[in-house]
Order: structure tokens, then sequence, then C-alpha cells
């Protein structure tokens, strides 16, 4: 039976419960991180954290522990769910409140931590790379809702994810206020163009994805020249290479955007390289 963690305590997954009054259920007001663990052992745990409690500050959310002890929650909520591999899912609420939006009539923000599975997208899309389409919703405007913050709505995304679907796609490339191209929904956006490997950089309006950072870092590693950098959806379909990142999702191949193919139209040299190499470190 899956135990989730809620503010100090396991309780069976059927007997996990928050308040209806919560705010994070009535109006998305919490903060979230998506964390897996490999071989018993939790990837970037401390950047997760991190990032948890710069997306509380951006909310002006207090979490009532401290980093190492959110850290330690985690560990050990993983532990008692005796995971080797899995998807960790936490999650901060302002709390239980009164039906208005004033988050001062909030009491005790809600910790809650879920260990479970995840697969984003059918394995067959990992050997042959998948297909996404730009879509109308762009992706809020950072001085509306930062998408550097993780924040419990989500709706933004969901939103794009739905036009994708209806367009026959799984994942969608969502523009920015400018045009430009920031993310995917759940998924940071790399194309390869002439060995140098390009990504919209954090002010494009992104969240700051910890795998992003981790194949930025694998690249560099390998010499490949690796620019942050605005990126319009030409530069995406004339690509020679297109791949997609994200904790659930790890590394996946795009091999067509809007209906035209890219590059080759299959899965490029250097995605497979660092593909392989993500699994390597992930997997070791
Ligand atoms: N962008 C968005 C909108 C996300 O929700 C996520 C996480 N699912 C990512 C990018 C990827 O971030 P990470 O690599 O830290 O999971």
């Amino acid at each position: 039976m899956t135990k989730v963690y809620i503010n100090g305590k396991l309780y069976d997954k059927a007997d996990a419960k928050i308040s209806v009054y919560d705010h994070g259920l009535l109006y998305g007001d919490g903060i979230f991180e998506g964390i897996r663990v490999y071989d018993g052992k939790v990837f970037r745990l401390r950047q997760h954290v991190d990032r948890l409690y710069d997306s509380a500050r951006g909310i002006k959310l207090e979490i009532p522990m401290s980093r190492e002890q959110m850290a330690e929650a985690i560990a050990s909520t993983v532990k008692a769910n005796d995971k080797r591999n899995g998807y960790i899912r936490a999650l901060v609420t302002r709390g239980a409140g009164t039906l208005g939006l004033d988050p001062r009539k909030t009491t005790d923000p809600q910790v809650i931590i879920i260990v479970d599975d995840i697969s984003l997208y059918p394995p067959e899309l990992y050997e042959n790379g998948m297909e996404i389409v730009t879509v109308s919703t762009i992706r809020n405007h950072p001085n509306a809702l930062s998408p550097r913050i993780k924040s419990l709505n989500y709706l933004n995304n969901i939103m794009a994810k739905m036009e994708a679907i209806q367009a026959g796609c799984l994942e969608a490339l969502m523009l920015n206020h400018e045009g430009e191209v920031a993310e995917c929904t759940g998924d940071n956006i790399f194309i390869v163009k002439h060995g140098v490997l390009k990504t919209p950089p954090i002010d494009a309006g992104i969240l700051e994805g910890v795998t992003r950072n981790t194949v930025i870092e694998l690249a560099q590693a390998a010499k490949i020249t690796v620019q942050e950098t605005a990126l319009t959806r030409l530069d995406v379909h004339t690509a020679d290479e297109c791949f997609l990142t994200g904790t659930a999702a790890e590394v996946i191949a795009v091999v067509k955007c809007d209906g035209r193919p890219i590059g080759a139209g299959k899965p490029g040299p250097i995605t497979k390289q660092l593909r392989e190499r993500f699994h390597q470190i992930t997997r070791q």
C-alpha cells in the first residue's frame, strides 16, 4: 500500500486526505516539485528542494520546516514506500481558509509527499521520437504568474496540452508573450543547429528545469557548445535536431513540429548521445 506523507505523518493512500477548504484546492494556491528516484537514490534532491523553497518565496508562502527537514521527509517517504525507482510529488498548499482569496485567513500550510510511478509518454516514442505542435495558448506572462514558480495552478499548461491533444499530438510547443519559443507543457525544449545546442534562456519565461540544467552540464562536459538564446518557431522548424527534457519525460527526441519533419525526421546523433549520457548518470 502506498504511504503518503502529510505534515510529518504517513497515511495509507486511501486515508491521505486534506480539507476541501484548502486554498490549494480552492485556488491552486500552493507550489510543488516532481522528482525522480533512480536505484534508491533521489536525483538532484538539493536542486529540487531549493526550487521548491524559491517557488514558495515567489508566492509568499512560508514552508513550516527547513530545507534539511524537507529533504529528510522526502528521503524517508521514499524509504517507507520501499521504492527503488519511482517519482516523487512534493507539494505545499496554503492550507485551509475561508471561501475567499485572502491568504491571511488560511491556517497551516499542508506539506504532502507522494511516492509513486510515472510514465509520461509511450515507450516507442523514446525510440522513434515524438511529434509536437505549436499551440495558440501562450505561456503565462512572467509579470502575471512567473513560469519560474512551480505553482499548483497548472491551467496554463493544461489548456495548451488540450490544444495539442486536439491536434493529435501528445505535447504542445508554447510560445511566450513575445512570440518566442518558451517550453512545452511539462518539459523544456532544446534544438541542435550546426552542432550547437540551443535552448531558450530563463528570461524567455520558462521553468528552470533541473533536467535542463543537467543536460546543459552533460553537453558542456562532452565539449558541445551550448547557447541559452531566444528561439523562434522557425528555429525549431529548421533545426537539425530537437528534444525535450523533464523529470518525468527525461530526454525525448522530437522528430516533427507543426507537421514538418525536423532534420532527418528521426532522433539525431547529439540527442542520442545526450540521452545516453543522461541514462548513464541516472542509472549508474
Ligand atoms: N517546464 C515545465 C512547465 C514543467 O512543469 C517542468 C517539470 N515537469 C519542466 C519544464 C521540466 O523541469 P524539470 O526538469 O525540473 O522536471
